[in-house]
């Protein structure tokens, strides 16, 4: 009964027109009206919190298309519209993080009583949220093997209402079955949620698969030049209006200059991603081949968990992957990565710029699979030349060997 109140309330803002264009097409026309703007290219950025009304009766009525900043600006309209363009997704909304964007989708579909499924491999803070504030809502959760399948059925419990899906996943990137997740979930009446930040719409369209709530960490990808933090949420028609009613409740909104340089880095999201798949291609290959390397974790590549779901399932590799050095001592990892002088050190990913970020393999369920003190190296692959990359990292495995123990044990180093 609610939930048809809130449809009516909330009608779809988007009626998708460029259907019939490719990707590379459509990314160059969505969200676009020059026409409104007195023929420019590009939408302006409206910096502004009151709206003014003519008459009284307008501003009672609420008879014009935006009544206060925090509601929408042809700015973020422009934006919403064309996410929902990339997402076929009924509506789309702007967060100020990717993982505000996250607690939101799980806020949308949860209540104090309700049992989450959540992902083993989630993105930490994600899990930090489900641990912390959604614990104190009363809400449980349960962390899944990402390639659980359909084997999730047993894991429904009466009071579960949602499913989260990160694929792949964060630093170990194992690829889910999320079709055949979506419909065990279906069939209980769970909502799904996929966190697709990796492979952005262009690569792998969530709601083609089954899934009702569509995040994407705007932050990496699609502002894609490290200069802004964003977050965004696309709805199936069945999902949107909590969507945007929650949205709307928690007062979220993004920066005008934020949303505008997303907006930018949208148009040249299909070159840059494909770039970044050709360099992340270029340099994990030479990565297998070195001895001081024991594998790596790239969804393209067949010995990654998944591998079969990602070929079945998804357009493209971005330039994120992880790569699982021998085990050494923590000065030999220093060695390695400080003087790298493309390669910076540092947290996020999605740039034009390459980065890496060690973790430990044993905080993840894949440890067991590598030898005992095996180094997880993440790495982000920019636009760099990838032969100048390659040359960096060879380096920088140069030193990590040489800081390494004498090397009676072969497996060492
Ligand atoms: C970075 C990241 C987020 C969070 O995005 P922020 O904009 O940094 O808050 C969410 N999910 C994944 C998979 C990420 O890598």
């Amino acid at each position: 009964m609610a939930v048809n109140a809130a449809k009516a309330a909330v009608p779809s803002p988007y009626t998708p027109k460029l259907e019939r264009f490719a990707d590379a097409t459509r990314l160059m026309l969505a969200g676009r009206d020059p026409g409104a703007y007195h023929g420019f290219v590009n939408p302006p950025v409206y910096h502004g919190s009151t709206v003014l009304s003519p008459t009284t009766h307008d501003l009672l009525n609420r008879t014009q298309p935006y009544i206060y900043g925090r509601r929408g600006t042809p700015t973020s309209d422009a934006l919403e519209h064309a996410l929902c363009e990339l997402e076929g997704g009924a509506g789309a909304v702007l967060c100020p993080s990717g993982l505000s964007a996250c607690t939101l989708a799980l806020l949308t579909c949860l209540s104090p009583g309700d049992h989450l499924l959540m992902t083993a491999n989630v993105y930490g803070p994600v899990r930090h949220a489900c641990d912390g504030v959604l614990r104190r809502m009363g809400i449980d959760t349960t962390y899944y093997d990402p390639l659980v399948g359909a084997d999730l059925a047993p894991l429904i419990r009466p009071r579960t209402r949602a499913i989260y899906v990160e694929s792949p996943g964060s630093y170990t990137f194992e690829v889910q079955d999320v079709a055949t997740l979506a419909n065990v979930a279906h069939a209980h009446g769970l909502t799904v949620i996929a966190d697709n930040s990796w492979a952005t719409p262009l690569f792998y369209r969530p709601h083609d698969h089954g899934v009702d709530l569509s995040i994407q960490a705007g932050t990496k990808y699609l502002v894609g030049h490290s200069d802004a933090m964003l977050g965004t949420v696309s709805a199936n028609a069945a999902s949107w209006p909590a969507l945007k009613q929650l949205h709307g409740d928690l007062g979220l909104c993004v920066g005008p200059d934020d949303m505008y340089l997303a907006l930018r880095g949208l148009r040249t999201l299909g070159v840059r991603l494909r770039q970044h798949q050709d360099n992340a291609h270029a340099v994990a290959s030479w990565l297998r081949q070195q001895p001081q390397v024991n594998g790596v974790l790239y969804p393209a590549f067949d010995d990654c968990p998944g591998h079969a779901l990602w070929k079945r399932d998804f357009k493209g590799a971005s330039g994120l992957f992880s790569v699982i050095l021998h085990a050494a001592p923590d000065a030999a990892l220093a060695a390695m990565l400080d003087p790298l002088e493309l390669v910076g050190l540092g947290y996020s990913w999605g740039g034009f710029e390459s980065l890496a970020v060690p973790f430990d393999l044993a905080e993840h369920r894949i440890a067991s699979h590598w030898p005992e003190g095996s180094i997880g190296v993440r790495l982000h692959i920019g636009l760099e030349d990838p032969a100048d990359l390659i040359a960096d990292l060879a380096a920088g495995l140069q030193r990590f060997s040489a800081a390494c123990p004498a090397r009676e044990d072969a497996a060492t180093c």
